[in-house]
């Protein structure tokens, strides 16, 4: 498999693990999305070296600067539920949920870092909660035609502990 990304630092080291998962015949849906460390997987996003713009997913350009400027960095694996909305119909292909169809909830996860990423909510429906405080979780979502398991990522409620 190729190399995720480009660059150097902890989170090129970090993307070089994940590219050995990946040889394992668990795939992320889009190479140079996940980076793992012995806290857990994180998402990567790009920063900034020059003005901190922080982009997700990860793109050498910087909307900001309009320059090839960014290099990975590991996302917090926790953020805040700014909105969402609950899919109530069955999506268009490529969608491969399950049959019968599940709603589910699609929000803006605000991160520390001050953006925010849409994503799948692993919760039910009915328990989401504006403001609520919501964890990364990295999980297979299909099988490709190889049997590779491909992963993606939702966020859930973080549980009270
Ligand atoms: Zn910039």
């Amino acid at each position: 498999m190729a190399a995720i990304i480009t660059g150097n630092g902890p989170c090129f080291e970090l993307a070089l693990k994940m590219t050995v998962v990946a040889e394992k015949s668990r795939k992320p849906i889009r190479e140079g999305l996940f980076a793992e460390d012995a806290n857990g997987v994180s998402l990567i996003g790009g920063r900034c070296r020059e003005c901190a713009e922080i982009v997700f997913p990860a793109n050498p350009f910087c909307p900001r600067c309009c320059r090839e400027t960014t290099e990975p960095v590991a996302l917090s694996r926790r953020g805040v539920l700014y909105s969402f909305t609950v899919q109530r119909f069955k999506p268009p292909p490529p969608y491969r949920g399950p049959d019968p169809f599940v709603p589910y909830g699609v929000g803006l996860i605000e991160l520390p870092e001050g953006l925010r990423i849409t994503s799948v909510l692993k919760a039910e429906p009915d328990d989401l909660r504006v403001g609520m405080e919501m964890e990364l979780v990295v999980e297979g979502f299909f099988e490709d035609e190889d049997g590779n398991e491909i992963l993606g990522y939702k966020f859930r409620p973080v549980e009270e502990r």
